[in-house]
């Protein structure tokens, strides 16, 4: 089945419906981000939708930055959102549009709006306002201001965008419905006094609409034909269609809710990660642990594998949690196919050849990929002194353990079969050294057949590198349930451990990704490029097969 063919997500389908029914000749859609943090996950679901089903139909896709709030930080967040969008593989084209570009017009609108009548000033102060909004059970209470007369309402109107009042003095209303069950059509606020100087607009303006206000506007100007939002809006649409039936609008478009991803063992909002980043809990918005696309970018995730991992979400309108090891399963499967192996040893435990020859070296022939002989071939240094895993040594091992324990046989991969002789510790009892001895005739899969396969590094070839292992960095699945998100971190998501690796890495292109052997997938850390630092980009244990195995049994 081609992905055409493929059964459609409801948005979909709304969108090919309103193409074949000649409704639209072009879809426009729009992500609409507000630059007050890094993109995460959850905003890749967002930019997959708005600018796939753009893509998928031949129309265009918006980026417009939602930058109703002035707030100090916007340019930097704005840049890195940018650069966040085309890594995930997107493109906006001449489309980069602010809904600061339209308070002009979105002004005149609101003049518009109070000179028919459909909204006035208020002088009530914002808490008093709050109060008379009512509940859901009781009806909201008009605002003695809200009959005022027109001209009256359009003179301070005016005067409030001069700069005659203070900050909460008075704000601007709809005149909508004080009974309405939904509570947004209670009279709301479109816009407030701030005296506060604007990022791109400077200080031209002390008032700002709302985002309410703003955005389905915004979405009107630009001839949006879908507005995609996440589900907290679907009690916004009434007045997001309110609003565009009462103004003079060039389009009209439609609203359409979706639900939000959540990732099990984490948290995707970006106020609650800009605490993690504040109190110094992690490395910055691109620590390698957060689902900020930078940190998943900085980890090694490959853009494709995100994009992948989007399309196999979905779109609904069930509201649920993803499981983490969806993703991580899916970053696994995008890599396996492509990336070459290496060896590299993580807690290394020097193991002595003692019947090798002193002296004498050699290299054995090792595939880059097991399952693609085109990717060739390799020669690694084989010596006197390798390293192993300190984990692939037992001093009692339990049945059924076929790697190493005293007077066991196992084979170092691609090379030749060992025999432990002789356990060497230090004064405290650690196992420092094993003395073993080589069956010179079991090269290359020659000798006794063996059991147990372990992989090594040559000790004199081998060059160092630390090597960083990420693990979640919350340890239960629902770090928002039971108070504090933050007390829920886990100590143990960052483990750094000096390893030794094949020496011919360190000539390696950095941004090339390798499995290590038996360990996981790894690429340099690009924040660390004078170094040779590894960062885990997923292990190969598949947490995700053992989920659905358990779902089932
Ligand atoms: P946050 O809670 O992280 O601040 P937000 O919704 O306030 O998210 P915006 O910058 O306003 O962030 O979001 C831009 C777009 O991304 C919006 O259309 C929003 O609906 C969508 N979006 C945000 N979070 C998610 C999510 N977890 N899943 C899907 N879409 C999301
Ligand atoms: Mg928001």
């Amino acid at each position: 089945m081609s992905d055409a063919d493929a059964p459609k997500d409801f948005i979909r389908q709304i969108v090919a419906d309103d193409l074949e029914g000649g409704r639209h000749q072009r879809i426009i859609t729009r992500f609409p981000p507000e630059p007050n943090g890094f993109l995460h996950v959850g905003h890749a679901k967002a930019i997959c939708l708005n600018f796939g089903i753009a893509a998928e139909t031949g129309g265009q896709c918006h980026l417009r930055f939602d930058d109703t709030n002035p707030v100090k930080e916007e340019e930097e967040y704005a840049r890195a959102i940018e650069e966040d969008v085309r890594w995930l593989g997107f493109d906006w084209g001449e489309h980069l549009y602010h809904a600061s570009d339209y308070f002009d017009t979105l002004y005149a609108w609101a003049e518009h709006l109070v000179e028919n009548g459909n909204a006035y000033v208020d002088e009530q102060s914002p808490d008093l306002i709050r109060e008379q909004r009512g509940s859901l059970t009781e009806a909201g209470q008009e605002s003695p201001h809200r009959d005022r007369p027109t001209a009256e309402s359009l003179d301070l109107f005016r005067r409030m965008k001069a700069g005659e009042f203070a900050d909460g003095a008075m704000v601007l209303r709809a005149r909508i419905d004080m009974a309405s069950p939904n509570l947004n059509l209670r009279d709301p606020v479109i816009y407030r006094i701030l005296h506060q100087a604007h990022p791109r607009t400077g200080d031209r303006w002390c008032i700002y609409p709302m985002y309410d206000f703003a955005h389905g506007q915004s979405d009107a100007i630009e001839c949006i034909t879908h507005s995609l939002c996440t589900l907290e809006f679907e009690n916004h649409r009434p007045l997001y269609d309110w609003l565009v039936e009462h103004l003079p609008v060039p389009a009209r478009p439609r609203q359409i809710e979706f639900s939000r991803l959540n990732l099990s063992f984490t948290v995707t909002s970006k106020r609650k990660l800009l605490r993690l980043v504040e109190q110094g809990l992690v490395d910055g918005w691109s620590d390698p642990r957060l689902p900020t696309l930078s940190g998943m970018r900085r980890r090694g995730y490959p853009p494709e594998a995100i994009r992948d991992f989007c399309h196999k979400v979905g779109v609904t309108k069930y509201e649920g949690v993803t499981e983490v090891a969806l993703l991580e399963a899916t970053v696994r499967d995008t890599l396996n196919p492509v990336t070459p192996r290496r060896l590299a040893v993580l807690r290394p435990l020097k193991l002595v050849i003692t019947n090798y020859p002193e002296g004498h070296s050699e290299t054995v022939e090792a595939p880059n990929h097991p399952g693609d002989a085109e990717m060739g071939t390799r020669q690694i240094a084989f010596g006197r002194e390798v390293y192993i895993e300190a984990s692939d040594f037992m001093q009692d091992p339990p049945k059924k353990y076929f790697r190493l324990a005293p007077g066991a046989e196992v084979r170092l991969r691609y090379a030749y079969n060992v025999t432990c002789d002789e356990v060497v510790r230090d004064t405290a009892g650690e196992v420092i050294e094993l003395r073993c001895s080589y069956d010179p005739e079991s090269k290359g899969g020659g000798g006794r057949k063996v059991k147990g396969i372990i992989h090594w590094v040559s000790a004199a070839a081998a060059v160092d590198a630390e090597v960083r292992l990420y693990d979640h960095l919350f340890n239960r699945p629902d770090p928002e349930q039971g108070g504090d998100y933050l007390d829920h971190l886990n100590p143990d998501s960052l483990e750094i451990v000096q390893a030794k690796v094949e020496a011919s890495l360190a000539d390696e292109d950095p941004l090339q990704r390798f499995q290590f052997e038996r360990s996981g997938y790894f690429r340099r850390d690009p924040q660390q490029p004078e170094r040779l630092v590894y960062n885990r980009v997923v292990a190969l244990r598949d947490g995700w097969a053992k989920i659905q195995a358990k779902a089932k049994t």
